[in-house]
């Protein structure tokens, strides 16, 4: 365990740096809209009336809090730590990401700005987005890869059906990091009435930390919820890292209880080879991508390298900075889980718990496969769920079942 004493509440410092990751590398057409932003956030923040609005929507539009679920039958299995299922995958429009979605357009709201747009890769994002748009009346277009359109044709219909612009990108491996650069192309174009909702605790400050922010929700009632339960904090939270922003929100809350380990799971893809995974601190290195500073996967030249994932929302070539951060001082570990271990836990936590969970998700299930057998009965798991399986039917039934299924 890190001896470093850290104070979370402290970062980032007021230019977005979580010690040398972070910051904001960003053109100059668009640090009016940054300036903006990051003001009207630090208002928001303190704003007893934002605050409650945002609290009362969570509530009962979004349906938090979510239970901290004790998942019997898989704990009895696997024969060690007792696991617990944090269930943001019940959440409105099934994932995690509408927590920040919803945080998001309230402060559109604020800058006045009518126009959404948002990037996304397994199309959560874009449908949390899309349905707080809808919900505010807000004009809202999504940028998404072609490739990832093609693996994720429910959400992309979803999106559509609730009003949203579907924008497919065909530049380069047409998937996230190529939607990102669509979406940032966008706002540099419409800044003036144009919020840009980013999708995971990444890109330039102030996204990481509002995103987080946002997110925090999840730490904060988890940490509750198992003090209720076993009157103990955990031994081991566990959460899949694409961006990151499940993973902070889980984790920033115990941050300071030392006896409490994080372990945050990427994708290994077809194993930790050139091209073939999305694991960042596997073989990683520091560089600069879409706005901040971070570990991710470059060649020697500082190309981007190719990322491969079963699951959209994992596969993207860098982490978000405050990752980084943790991980560099030791508070934070990371590990990976191949495409055949997510799906294999994917397969155990339908059929023996009854809860089909997204592709991401099944990567920090596939960890726990692992982990848990190797802790004592009385230790506690708590593992992130971030979110349903239902978007992932057609992928899980072809390499699962054999079958084609088309939507
Ligand atoms: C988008 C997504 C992720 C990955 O994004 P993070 O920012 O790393 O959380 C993980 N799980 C689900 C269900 C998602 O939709």
């Amino acid at each position: 365990m890190s001896t470093i004493t850290i104070n979370p509440a402290a970062l980032p410092d007021a230019r977005g740096h979580f010690g040398t990751f972070g910051g904001a590398f960003i053109p100059e057409t668009l640090m009016t809209a940054f300036q903006e932003l990051t003001a009207a956030y630090e208002q928001a923040k303190n704003d007893p009336e934002f605050q409650a609005e945002l609290a009362a929507l969570l509530k009962d539009y979004v349906g938090r809090p979510t239970p901290l679920y004790f998942a019997e039958r898989w704990t009895e299995r696997l024969g060690g730590a007792k696991i617990y299922l944090k269930r943001e995958d019940l959440l409105h429009t099934g994932a995690h990401k509408i927590n920040n979605a919803l945080g998001q357009i309230l402060l559109a709201k604020r800058l006045g700005k009518p126009r959404i747009i948002a990037e996304t890769g397994a199309g959560q994002h874009g449908v949390a987005t899309a349905t707080v748009a809808a919900r505010f009346g807000f004009e809202c277009v999504i940028y998404m890869g072609e490739v990832d359109m093609q693996r994720q044709a429910l959400n992309v219909a979803r999106m559509r059906l609730l009003g949203a612009e579907v924008r497919g990108v065909t530049a380069g491996q047409r998937t996230l990091k190529e939607a990102v650069n669509e979406a940032l192309r966008d706002w540099v174009t419409n800044v003036r009435t144009t919020h840009y909702i980013l999708g995971s605790a990444l890109g330039a400050h102030p996204f990481p930390m509002m995103v987080r922010d946002f997110h925090r929700i999840i730490g904060v009632e988890a940490r509750r919820q198992i003090l209720e339960r076993e009157e103990r904090l955990p031994d081991l939270l566990v959460a899949c890292v694409g961006g990151g922003s499940n993973a902070i929100g889980l984790f920033h809350p115990f941050l300071e209880d030392e006896g409490v380990r994080m372990v945050g799971v990427e994708a290994g893809g077809h194993g930790i080879k050139r091209g073939e995974h999305a694991a960042r601190f596997q073989g990683g290195k520091l560089g600069v991508l879409q706005g901040t500073k971070t570990w991710l996967l470059a060649d020697a030249d500082g190309q981007i390298e190719l990322t491969h994932s079963v699951s959209a929302g994992l596969d993207y070539a860098a982490v978000g900075p405050e990752h980084a951060y943790y991980h560099e001082i030791g508070r934070t570990e990371y590990t990976y889980a191949t495409d055949d271990e997510a799906l294999d836990a994917f397969r155990d936590l339908s059929q023996i718990e009854g809860i089909i969970p997204a592709l991401e998700t099944a990567h920090a299930l596939g960890y726990v496969k692992k982990v848990a057998p190797t802790m004592t009965k009385d230790q506690t798991i708590i593992v992130n769920l971030s979110g349903r399986g239902d978007k992932d039917v057609a992928q899980a039934a072809r390499f699962l079942l054999g079958e084609e299924i088309k939507f």
